[in-house]
């Protein structure tokens, strides 16, 4: 990334858990800024879309990581979800060292501010994207996602 904006301050821990609380998580490095996602993948698995930053593979720990429940939604990429009470929490791909968190998992403040919009060809019908953040149809370059 070659600016600092939307990425919270690199000295921040940030803890989050799921909704019935027997998975938490800390993370310590640098978050993304929130990325929102429309495509049909997302909005089936969340009922609306995703909202995620992400953080380096280590600088996250998972309590509970048991409890976590993959679903692989394509080859190189799978979707983590608690496997008691359902929240989203977690996008992997693969070959990445990251994984995606999403936002409203953390405990506030979460010091994250959104970035863009993608998918939004993919988008619901049923609602407007009006924030003024930048929108593209797919991904960008500086977003990878599992295309398959
Ligand atoms: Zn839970
Ligand atoms: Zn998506």
């Amino acid at each position: 990334m070659p600016d600092n904006d939307g990425v919270s301050d690199v000295s921040s821990v940030h803890t989050g858990s799921c909704l019935c609380g027997a998975v938490s998580f800390r993370t310590s490095g640098p978050l993304r800024g929130v990325i929102y996602c429309h495509c049909s993948q997302c909005r089936k698995q969340s009922g609306h879309y995703y909202a995620a930053t992400n953080v380096a593979d280590d600088a996250i720990t998972v309590a509970g990581a048991d409890n976590v429940k993959w679903y692989a939604a394509s080859t190189k990429a799978r979707r983590g979800f608690c496997s008691n009470c359902g929240s989203v929490l977690f996008w992997k791909h693969s070959e990445l060292d990251y994984v995606s968190v999403m936002a409203g998992a953390f405990n506030k403040p979460t010091a994250l501010e959104g970035e863009c919009h993608i998918f939004v060809g993919d988008k619901g019908d049923y609602y407007a994207i009006d924030d003024g953040l930048p929108q593209f149809e797919r991904s960008t370059p500086s977003v990878v996602v599992a295309d398959d």
